[in-house]
């Protein structure tokens, strides 16, 4: 019997593929095609399944994929798939879940901690030869321990991020989300407040929601307006969570002290970007679920969702 035809693209780990290859045939693209390339276009002329991160989904590359049944991510965000178009052609649509909290929240504090200790900039001064005397007071910090940490969307990457701030930095933690998430207040103290009052009260705010059309430009100018003079803003989720254009103001304006990012509004963000022109903004290529153990769970896991829908089941992690 034929074996069904899997088009993996873009950061598919090798055991992943290996895994699928037992009953698939699979293309392997390294990096985000498009359909212009001849080969990646003829192979979604007959895929069954396309698995990988980032590319867009929507209706204009289903049309290109008639076969398909499943678009798996290999990612928990999934703003790349257009869910309406995938429901109405009856292709299922998934993502990895859970297995990323910990290697996320890992990178997101370290960048809460490298902006608020400025350690890009001190490693810097270091390497280029100016730490000849002691170090002049611009390179000041700011403490993170017992200060208070605002998160804005309390989900599972957020609960991690409260989890490490709670217990290992004693930080007061508020958050902002539509539903209660009465674990992380038990567990970690966490209070649940409304957008504003976070936004005022925190000496960090951190933002860990989806984007969809709700979340878009959450983080604007009037945002960025209310949150302390001394705040650092720091931004895991995505890029288009935040108004660029507001942060950047509030930047030149001092509205804000810092802000650490790894994820931008275009990615790979360009070299010109105003954001990367100023030194005490950490910026880092959306690194947050970039390790090598974790990239192989996420493939793994992406893959048991395609062996799923191609076994007759539903994906356990159907979106
Ligand atoms: P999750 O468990 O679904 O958590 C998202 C949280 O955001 C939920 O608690 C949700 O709660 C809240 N939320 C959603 N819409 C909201 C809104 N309009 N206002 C306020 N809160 C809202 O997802 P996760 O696994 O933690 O991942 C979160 C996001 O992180 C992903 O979608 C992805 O974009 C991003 N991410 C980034 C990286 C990276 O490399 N930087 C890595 C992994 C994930 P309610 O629905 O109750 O409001």
């Amino acid at each position: 019997m034929e074996k069904p035809l899997v088009a993996a693209y873009n950061r598919v780990s090798r055991e992943a593929r290996e895994k699928l290859a037992e009953t698939c045939e699979v293309r392997y693209f390294e990096r985000s095609e498009t359909l212009e390339d001849p080969a990646f276009r003829e192979t979604m002329a007959e895929a069954e399944a396309i698995i990988g991160i980032e590319y867009e989904i929507d209706e204009a590359f289903l049309k290109q994929a008639p076969h398909l049944r499943i678009a798996a991510n290999v990612s928990v965000g999934y703003d790349n798939l257009d869910l309406e178009a995938l429901k109405a052609r009856g292709v299922y649509a998934s993502n990895t879940p859970g297995v990323l909290n910990d290697t996320t929240a890992d990178a997101i504090f370290g960048l809460l901690l490298a902006t608020a200790r400025r350690i890009p900039e001190t490693d810097r001064y270091v390497k280029d030869g100016r730490w000849q005397n002691t170090l002049p007071d611009d390179y000041f910090g700011v403490d993170v321990h017992h200060r208070t940490l605002g998160i804005i969307g309390m989900g599972r990457i957020g609960e991690a991020i409260a989890k490490r701030a709670r217990f290992g930095f004693d930080m007061d933690i508020l958050y902002y989300n539509r539903s209660q998430k009465r674990e992380a207040e038990e567990k970690y103290g966490a209070s649940r407040t409304a957008l504003e009052p976070l936004l005022e009260r925190s000496d960090f705010v951190c933002t860990m929601t989806p984007l969809t059309k709700e979340t878009y430009h959450l983080m604007d100018e009037a945002a960025f307006r209310r949150m302390k003079s001394s705040a650092v803003f720091i931004n895991g989720s995505r890029g288009g969570v935040v108004d660029e254009e507001a942060l950047i103001k509030a930047l030149q304006n001092r509205w804000i002290r810092s802000a650490g990012l790894d994820v931008f509004s275009e990615e790979p963000v360009p070299s010109d970007h105003p954001l990367l022109a100023f030194p005490h903004v950490v910026t880092l290529p959306h690194i947050g679920s970039f390790t090598e153990e974790n990239e192989n769970n996420m493939s793994l896991r992406a893959a048991e969702n395609v062996l799923q829908v191609l076994n007759g089941q539903v994906p356990q992690d159907q979106l």
